[in-house]
């Protein structure tokens, strides 16, 4: 099948050298000529395990191209894919002036049917927006309908999530749409649930919102911990050897940042509201989260007294790891806060150190581990790399000025650490 992609971001490149992966024949489309120019020449805009070669395999076979209008891209696919972004707006609902600006882009170039499918993450009825503005400024009479695909991948594990999805979930209003999207999805071999456009686009918001609620809740659970002299991670494990609980996301730590979790969980309050539901639930969400960094800087200054004038090694400044994406990432939050106290911040990343001396410009990013501890009073672990698993604390300590550890994601093993003759604090761990 034809399918076209608008927005060649995290999302539309990895959905769009998937789906070409899958037999496909894929245009990708973006505003941004440089991102373009820069995969015409098979160079990745952002680091993702595996992209790289998938994105060359497919290209070389013809499956998957790059560049072009949007007026191009509607005129190649069958499928119009919507993957632009949905930020933040001031009012903490989703700004939709992109899925707007591009709807109208569509509109005005529609000619044969269309399936125009919201990819990206939108506040539940944005479906009904789309084909009102789409209706409005296409010629009369023009045949298209509107669907909404959420994308549930985890950056650092996108092309995985893409090819082998836990389900996929389409939201259609009519069996036209729903039967494109099957066919278009039947060489994943992955569950398809079908539901209404408005139940799909909620089963985005709630799932970010219900994971950054397991979060805080391991968050808060470490507090209390903190306070009763318990280990957060046996409770954890605890809890979540429970079926109906389940394991993930309740890893206690700095708390939960990125390009989504945030502003998803703000979106979904806001729209709740406007809705007429005031869903306080999600405001605690974000309280907690906020409190688990400040918590961590509360440690920092409890084992420096004085920030101002000191050395900080800042391990990790991704938002998570295998990922060189630095938005919203709690990692630079906490880096920006202690520069701002007047400490020298000596920061490492295994993939992100390029993109952060672009955003950073008080802190010295340097090019190892080893090289950001090299005489500081301190070295925070921000991010859970597996390099820093790895990491040789033997001569991490020697080249410190002092010996002193904040582990931000519970990384190591306390009593290790401590043999090896660090002071050792990690969240909500005795
Ligand atoms: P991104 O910023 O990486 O990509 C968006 C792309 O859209 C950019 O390359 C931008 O240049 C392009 N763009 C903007 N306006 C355009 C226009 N008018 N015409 C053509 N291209 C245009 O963002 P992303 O991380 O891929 O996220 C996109 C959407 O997917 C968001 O709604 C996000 O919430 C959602 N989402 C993201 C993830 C993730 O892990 N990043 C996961 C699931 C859902």
């Amino acid at each position: 099948m034809n399918v076209s992609i608008i927005g060649t971001g995290h999302v539309g490149l990895v959905t769009g050298a998937c789906l070409a992966e899958r037999g496909h024949r894929v245009l990708c489309v973006d505003s941004d000529e440089k991102k373009i120019r820069s995969l015409r020449a098979g160079r990745m805009p952002i680091y993702e395990p595996g992209l790289q070669a998938l994105v060359r395999r497919n290209a070389k076979a013809g499956r998957l191209r790059f560049g072009g209008t949007n007026a191009d891209a509607v005129a190649f696919g069958r499928v119009v894919f919507l993957c632009v972004p949905t930020p933040p707006a001031a009012t903490g609902g989703a700004d939709l002036s992109f899925v707007e600006a591009v709807s109208r882009e569509i509109a005005q170039s529609l000619g044969d049917y269309r399936l125009v499918v919201e990819k990206s993450t939108v506040p539940v009825r944005t479906g009904e927006h789309v084909r009102r503005v789409i209706t409005k400024y296409a010629r009369k009479g023009r045949d298209f309908d509107v669907a909404s695909n959420p994308e549930f991948l985890r950056e650092g594990a996108a092309i995985e999530d893409t090819l082998r999805p836990d389900r996929i979930v389409i939201g259609v209003e009519t069996r036209r749409a729903e039967m494109v999207l099957r066919e278009l999805y039947k060489p994943f071999g992955a569950p398809i649930l079908v539901t209404d456009i408005k139940s799909a686009e909620l089963i985005k918001h709630a799932s970010n919102s219900f994971l950054a609620l397991k979060i805080s809740y391991a968050n808060a659970l470490a507090a209390v911990c903190e306070k009763a002299g318990a280990s957060v991670t046996e409770v954890a494990r605890g809890v979540g050897m429970d079926r109906r609980i389940g394991p993930h996301f309740l890893h206690a730590g700095i708390g939960y940042g990125g390009s989504c979790f945030p502003k998803d969980v703000a979106a979904f309050e806001a729209i709740s509201r406007e809705l007429g539901y005031d869903f306080a639930l999600l405001r605690e969400v974000q309280r907690v989260n906020l409190e688990a960094r400040e918590r961590f800087l509360k440690k920092v200054e409890e084992e420096l007294w004085i920030v101002k004038g000191k050395t900080i090694a800042a391990l990790g400044l991704s938002f998570k790891p295998d990922t060189d994406d630095l938005r919203d990432s709690v990692a630079v939050a906490v880096v920006r806060d202690l520069a701002a106290m007047g400490a020298r911040v000596r920061a490492y990343d295994p993939r992100a150190g390029e993109k952060a001396r672009e955003i950073l410009e008080d802190v010295t990013i340097c090019g190892s581990a080893l090289e950001a501890c090299s005489r500081a009073d301190c070295a925070l672990l921000l991010t859970e790399w597996d390099e820093f698993r790895r990491l040789d604390l033997k001569r991490v300590r020697k080249v410190m000025a002092h010996a002193t550890l904040i582990d931000g994601r519970n990384l190591f093993d306390p009593d290790r650490v401590r043999q090896l003759g660090f002071t050792y604090r990690s969240v909500g761990r005795p």
